[in-house]
């Protein structure tokens, strides 16, 4: 391939994905390279992104920040799972929450003995054994040992940019300011060259890694990878964004409202709160969803609604000759599960671990590209899970939903869950618990569990299952409230 030594990575754009590869990049192996961001005042970032799972905690770690000193800095809050409201039927909803529900014992999940509990009568809803879930709606929050609470972050996205940025100027980054007009390949390996900008500067490199958001300069514009449309699984392709002025305590999870045509999130952050609506074109026109969504605003507008189209999909090859993608130039997957950030950092963190120091090899190019493909795919059954799996056929949309094929893997999951009440996670994924949360939170409740439950007698099986309950309700009831937590946490970094 190129048995070049990479000394010059190249990082065009400065989005969430510029600056988190910039920051990682810079930190763990800045000392052997040079690295150039480029970005254009002229052309805004996305602005959204804003809420995230509890792998960035991860990166964070890796980074050495600061955790009150970031959240201070992006005005943030934390986050202990998502309220599907409307989702599984209108007026009803449930918790997808980052913990563990109840406790694993003997050799089946904890879910057959909720089975059980809840045929004779004596369990009460799934989420009622997860500490997570009841520390959310109690809107309560502190950090408990070894990990004890499974939280993430709700972030203003421009300032997580902004704190990004100084943390690798500060670890030696050189920040390019001008548009991006002309990609320059070697004509005969078609490997990016360099980089030339409007104001006629040219930023050579031996790597480059395209942050440049739907544009997707190079691993499009130059080296026209291709693109996987995912349409057909996840209909919504627009979303309108608008802030909104706080005006009660920030609550400790994301909300996510299922309307006719799509769904609204609310992300509360120290000083406002973010609010959008993801649609489907087909369904709704753009003024009939902003209307929709500024009736449901709670809170003056600080921003005005904007539209965002977008598509779904992925890129054919995440990593291109010399050129890898990461954020929306590599695909995008709507926001419902808040994993964009974490696919940036998963494919960050890969491209640290294969950094091709003596030169692109072929098989490193492969692998990345295989393990990246795994990730995206698993994640997006993930999302049309809760499209596809629901009670609702009162609106066009929600009946096209439920009866739009979808990949077999997430077809043999179902059915699997469906017929045994079993969920087995596969090499590594990211979901695991949140498979059963969602399922039986989307409505769907297995038909039988598995017989090692008979081995408790009944009152056996009612002790059980109200000691978990006891025991988290304990927990619960010794832990501050959100807010307060917050303000005097952001004081203290
Ligand atoms: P962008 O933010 O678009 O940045 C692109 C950069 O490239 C900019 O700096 C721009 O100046 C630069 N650029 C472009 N063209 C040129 C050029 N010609 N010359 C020089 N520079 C150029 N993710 C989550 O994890 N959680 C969420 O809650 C979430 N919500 C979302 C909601 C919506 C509606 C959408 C659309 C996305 C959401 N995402 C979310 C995804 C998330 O916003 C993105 O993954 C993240 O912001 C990364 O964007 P980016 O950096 O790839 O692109």
């Amino acid at each position: 391939m190129q048995d070049k030594r990479i000394k010059k990575v190249v990082i065009a754009g400065g989005g969430t994905a510029g600056w988190m590869a910039a920051a990682a990049l810079s930190k763990l192996l800045g000392k052997n390279l040079d690295i150039t961001l480029v970005e254009s005042d002229e052309i805004a970032t996305v602005g959204v992104g804003e809420a995230t799972i509890p792998t960035l905690q991860y990166f964070h770690k890796l980074l050495n920040i600061n955790e009150a000193e970031f959240l201070k800095e992006t005005h943030g809050t934390f986050k202990l799972g998502i309220k599907f409201e409307n989702w599984r039927a209108k007026n009803e909803d449930y918790l997808h929450a980052f913990g563990v529900t109840g406790q694993d014992c003997w050799a089946a999940g904890f879910q057959h003995f909720w089975l059980k509990g809840r045929q004779q009568g004596i369990a009460s809803d799934f989420g009622d054994y997860c500490l997570e879930q009841v520390s959310a709606v109690s809107e309560k929050f502190a950090h408990l040992p070894n990990n004890g609470l499974n939280y993430a972050y709700h972030i203003d996205a421009t300032r997580y940019g902004q704190y990004l940025r100084k943390m690798s100027e500060a670890h030696g980054v050189t920040r390019v300011e001008g548009k991006i007009e002309q990609v320059k390949q070697n004509h005969e390996t078609g490997f990016i060259e360099s980089l030339s900008l409007a104001n006629g500067k040219v930023v050579e490199g031996d790597l480059f890694i395209d942050c440049t958001g739907q544009r997707a300069l190079l691993i499009e514009g130059a080296l026209h990878t291709g693109f996987e449309d995912w349409s057909h699984w996840l209909p919504c392709d627009s979303a309108i964004a608008v802030q909104t002025k706080s005006v009660a305590e920030a609550i400790p999870y994301t909300r996510s409202i299922a309307h006719d045509f799509g769904w609204q999130w609310r992300i509360p952050l120290q000083h406002r709160v973010g609010n959008g609506m993801v649609y489907c074109s087909k369904f709704v026109s753009d003024e009939q969803a902003k209307a929709v969504l500024e009736e449901n605003l709670v809170g003056e507008k600080i921003t005005e609604p904007r539209v965002i189209k977008y598509r779904t999909g992925t890129r054919r090859k995440h990593w291109n000759k010399n050129c890898v993608a990461v954020g929306l130039s590599s695909g995008f997957l709507e926001p419902l599960e808040s994993t964009s950030i974490h696919l940036i950092q998963q494919s960050i963190v890969r491209l640290m671990r294969m950094f091709p120091h003596t030169g692109i090899k072929q098989t490193d190019i492969d692998e990345f590209n295989l393990q990246t493909k795994f990730d995206t795919e698993t994640t997006r059954d993930f999302i049309i899970l809760h499209y596809c799996q629901h009670n609702r056929s009162d609106t066009e949309f929600w009946r096209h939903c439920r009866n739009m094929p979808i990949p077999e893997r997430l077809s043999h999951r179902i059915e699997l869950f469906k017929e045994t009440g079993r969920v087995f996670r596969k090499n590594n994924e990211l979901f695991d618990d949140s498979w059963m949360q969602v399922m039986i939170g989307q409505g769907l409740i297995p038909e039988s569990y598995h017989p090692i439950v008979d081995n408790m007698s009944d009152d056996e099986l009612i002790r059980f299952l109200d000691h978990i309950k006891s025991n988290i309700k304990g927990t619960v009831s010794q832990l501050p409230n959100h807010q307060a937590f917050i303000k005097q946490y952001c004081n203290s970094g």
